[in-house]
């Protein structure tokens, strides 16, 4: 294919004065359009395009470009030029084909499909047989002299047409369809006479009539002028809004309608239909990879109602075909000079191509796939670290089941459709997951166990921990959502009879009910009874690190961890972090053999009875940071002083009053019950109406500065005793919650007087820096003044999230939907930064403060630290680290070497969604 040449690309903007082509033929060796418009005519119309430019069997057709669907999104109707050039290039499609559209003896059928320009599996709709009335489906019937064939075709028609245009449910068809297959007693579609299909249709004109009111349209152009507004309109369904939502694909880009003469896989045993993938899509192996169905139509194969067949059989049956079809999809993958995933269907022996585009694959399969191409020499190392999304290398770190169990009872097995593994109590339908697993502050791992997943499941499928189907291929719905979700899935287990009204799952003589505990391994395909442990998986494959070492060199800012104990620290090194972000002190005051004495602490009336206590903790954070500060040797680590308000800390004011009152009625002479009226009155003196505005962060260390100076001292003492090891240690102090300059210099001084002290006590000094967490508005316009007295900048951007937008991060999944169904947010601003708002805060103090400071140390250790896009903004606007929770690091660290990367090479970073 590299041979044939490929026509320019066009400047995708079109410029106001010229005339918009809306319509964009493609047909009889040559195409108007090529691949790389996909921003005009979405992957599908690009790929069809750039394949029959190339000379391969595509059907011919026209794609009409996403500008009309913004436009019909806009004024809810389409330009007399948008109609005119779709008459126009039907004609022309005509002509070529020498039919028309759903008339005379031959009549032209056309598929009409839609496609974005990123892919959006399942989630638009595709309307097949277009042209077929109740004359055009005699005189098919006639043509091909297959009766059974064509009424198939017709019943399929109405029943896409009915659901997707009509907007008729499928089920109402569904039931129609399986009645009368539940009456003449068969089990397959394909078993279906003429006859009954004659039945069918008339029962299927029926429904379309009770809920339209109106007859199925017959006039073949009606039809078609109704399924692109269809499609134009599918745009916008709740499950594409849901899918882009997850994969952050913006809502304006709008989908083309891709216009293609029909062509048949149900024409009978040498007809067949199927899609593939050049490469193994979930390890990455090189080999020919895909599933067909032979007499069956488009989506057959991966609706799941059919198992289908792997590839290689088709060796058997058709080796012309399958001759064909590898030599055409390898040229495919060294032109894209990327792994295809690719549609075919078969009609009467010959082989037509109908979609190919760049695979949707796991992570580890993007590290081998790159990895072999290099060696291959069909790209460079600089292009394969893009091929990776910095997300997917979650995969290297998905949990496996511990094999070590003792009984381990394997109940089926299916298709290991996407790697890792899930335990979770099962449920049946996507609703009930979500119940199910809770909010964010109480999750449940659960199991979404379908007969087969379809794109209404999706939100289901997001709050799973994994997905079993029994039925469906590695190329079904949700084999190829969950991959790309990252999420353990296996499909196929048919030994599984899915219930879903009863909500129980039978294999053999085993129920298992709702709520029942279940293990997949999306590695295998096993699915094991009852609630293994799982072990975390190695970051050492050495896949991994060929990736991460082609990538590293191009980074120029630091990772770090977010990491509170030495066992994190440990793992944080582990995944390569160069040092910790933020250590949190307070989360060391939760473990069960302190609170008590945070607890007395707190309960102190006098400056001398909290030093008692303070005192006692001393050794217990000392002990920390020594271990903490062991596994950072020679990297820096950034000890954040106690943040959260006291209340935190003492038990909860309901819980003091139910335990009172119990007392009061069963042991009223209770030495405790003094005790707890003392805790309740702290309690309720320490009670605020808005907490996370109130008695906390560098304000506690104000108001009890012996608080902060133990903990400096068993920072230093630590860092002393440490260094006295021959470790390297370089401790960070960071004042948390600062918005004027003189908290930060009031905290700032009692720092540097305890490490003076403790330097003078132990005769050793180490290194150290003061620094604040910028996390409020007003820090970051002040930023020149605090840079005077702090010598690194932290963005919180928790907070600073919070007190820019005035959003609560507990609070917000109480309005975050409907901001985002009615496009007022486009994605949670505590998971992905707001580069505009928040992320102007950040530039504003990044450059006060280094105007101030030349040489002030800029880092962030908020959740957005591990965010590929969030840490891209960092390295844009100059952070010189970012920090994030261990598990994240590894992709944080390739999302920053990828920003270097684009930067250096000029290229636009990331590869083709
Ligand atoms: P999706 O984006 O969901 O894959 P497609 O537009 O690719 O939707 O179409 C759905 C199914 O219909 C696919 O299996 C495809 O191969 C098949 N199909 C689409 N157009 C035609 C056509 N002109 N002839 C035969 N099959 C078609
Ligand atoms: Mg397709
Ligand atoms: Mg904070």
């Amino acid at each position: 294919m590299s041979a044939t040449p490929v026509t320019e690309p066009q400047s995708k903007s079109v410029p106001q004065s010229k005339k918009v082509q809306y319509v964009y033929f493609f047909g009889g060796g040559k195409a108007e359009g090529n691949g790389k418009m996909k921003e005009d005519l979405g992957g599908k119309g690009a790929g069809l395009a750039e394949m029959t430019n190339a000379g391969l069997p595509v059907p011919p057709g026209f794609t009409i470009q996403t500008e009309a669907c913004r436009e019909y999104m806009r004024t809810q109707k389409t330009s007399d030029a948008v109609n005119k050039e779709t008459a126009d290039n039907l004609e022309k499609l005509e002509k070529l084909q020498s039919q028309k559209l759903g008339i005379g003896d031959n009549p032209l059928l056309v598929s009409v499909r839609s496609g974005a320009k990123f892919s959006m599996p399942g989630m638009m709709d595709t309307i097949l047989n277009l042209g077929l009335n109740d004359e055009s489906v005699k005189a098919l019937a006639k043509k091909v002299n297959n009766d059974r064939f064509a009424y198939d075709s017709y019943r399929r028609l109405i029943q896409m047409f009915g659901s997707v245009v009509l907007e008729i449910s499928k089920s109402t068809f569904e039931e129609v369809f399986d009645g009368k297959k539940h009456k003449r007693g068969v089990k397959l579609d394909t078993e279906l006479t003429a006859a009954d299909l004659q039945e069918v249709i008339a029962e299927y004109k029926q429904v379309v009539k009770k809920h339209t009111g109106k007859d199925f349209p017959q006039v073949p152009v009606e039809q078609l002028t109704m399924a692109r507004d269809a499609v134009f309109r599918s745009w916008n369904n709740d499950r594409a809004k849901v899918y882009r939502r997850i994969n952050n694909i913006s809502d304006d880009l709008g989908t083309a309608v891709n216009v293609q003469a029909m062509v048949f896989g149900n024409l009978g045993d040498t007809s067949g239909t199927g899609v593939g993938f050049t490469r193994n899509p979930a390890n990455g192996d090189k080999e020919f990879y895909g599933e067909f169905l032979m007499n069956a139509q488009g989506e057959d194969v991966v609706a799941g109602i059919r198992t289908p067949v792997h590839i290689s059989e088709l060796h058997k049956l058709m080796p012309a075909v399958y001759d064909q079809l590898r030599d055409i999809t390898t040229r495919l993958e060294n032109h894209y000079r990327d792994m295809q995933d690719f549609e075919f269907t078969i009609q009467e022996g010959r082989l037509y191509m109908l979609q190919t585009r760049n695979g949707k694959r796991t992570g580890r399969a993007a590290v081998r796939v790159a990895i072999d191409m290099v060696n291959e020499n069909l790209i460079k190392p600089e292009e394969a670290i893009f091929r990776v999304e910095a997300n997917q290398l979650y995969d290297f770190l998905v949990p496996n089941l511990d094999e070590s169990a003792e009984g381990i009872e394997v109940i089926a097995k299916g298709l290991p459709a996407s790697p890792g593994a899930a335990v979770g109590q099962i449920v049946f339908t996507a609703n009930d997951a979500v119940t199910f697993a809770g909010t964010q502050t109480q999750k449940k791992p659960v199991i979404l166990v379908r007969a087969e997943t379809t794109p209404e499941d999706i939100h289901g499928m997001e709050v799973a921990a994994g997905i079993l189907t029994s039925r469906g291929g590695m190329t079904s719905h949700a084999a190829v959502v969950t991959r790309g979700m990252g999420k353990c899935c296996i499909v196929g287990a048919g030994d599984i009879a899915v219930d879903e009204k009863k909500k129980e799952m039978r294999v053999g003589d085993l129920v298992l009910h709702e709520g029942d505990w279940i293990s997949i391994d999306g590695t295998t395909g096993r699915v094991i009874k009852g609630k293994l442990n799982t072990v975390p998986a190695s970051p050492d494959d050495p896949d991994l690190k060929t990736i991460m070492g082609w990538a590293e060199p191009f980074r120029t800012m630091g990772v770090r961890a977010n990491a509170d104990i030495p066992r994190d620290a440990i793992q944080a090194r582990a995944f390569g972090a160069e040092g910790i972000g933020l250590c949190r002190t307070e989360h060391m005051f939760f473990a069960e053999d302190r609170i008590p004495h945070m607890r007395a602490m707190i309960m102190a009336r006098t400056v001398d009875q909290r030093k008692v206590e303070l005192d006692k903790l001393l050794p217990m954070q000392r002990a920390d940071f020594e271990g903490v500060f062991r596994a950072m040797d020679g990297f820096p680590v950034t000890v954040r002083l106690l943040d959260p308000p006291l209340h935190e800390f003492l038990p909860r004011r309901e819980e003091l009053m139910v335990e009172i009152t119990r007392l009061e009625l069963t042991d009223a002479k209770s030495p405790k019950l003094k005790e707890l009226h003392q805790v309740l009155s702290r309690v309720e003196e320490l009670h605020e109406l808005n907490p996370m505005l109130g008695f906390r962060g560098c304000r506690l260390g104000i108001a009890y500065p012996e608080i902060s100076e133990m903990q400096c001292r068993a920072i230093f003492e630590a860092a002393v005793n440490v260094a006295k090891e021959g470790i390297k240690v370089i401790p960070e102090i960071m004042i948390p919650l600062v918005g004027m300059v003189k908290e930060m210099s009031n905290q700032g001084a009692i720092v540097r007087r305890v490490a003076d002290q403790v330097f003078k006590e132990k005769g050793t000094e180490v290194k150290y820096l003061v620094g604040t967490m910028i996390e409020l508005p007003r820090a970051c316009t002040v930023a020149d003044e605090i840079a005077v007295e702090a010598e690194f900048f932290s963005f919180g951007t928790n907070d600073l999230t919070q007190t820019a937008y005035g959003f609560s991060r507990d609070d917000i999944s109480k309005f975050l939907p409907s901001y985002i169904e009615r496009g007022i947010l486009k994605s949670d601003p505590f998971a992905t930064l707001d580069q505009e708002g928040v992320g102007q805060l950040m530039h504003m103090a990044v450059d006060k403060g280094r105007k101030q400071r030349p040489n002030v140390k800029l880092g962030i250790c908020g959740e957005h630290g591990g965010d590929p896009a969030s840490v891209e903004f960092c390295h844009k606007i100059g952070l010189n680290y970012v920090s994030c929770s261990p598990f994240r690091v590894l992709t944080a660290r390739l999302a920053a070497a990828q920003a270097a990367a684009s930067d250096k090479l000029k290229v636009e970073g990331g590869r083709t969604k």
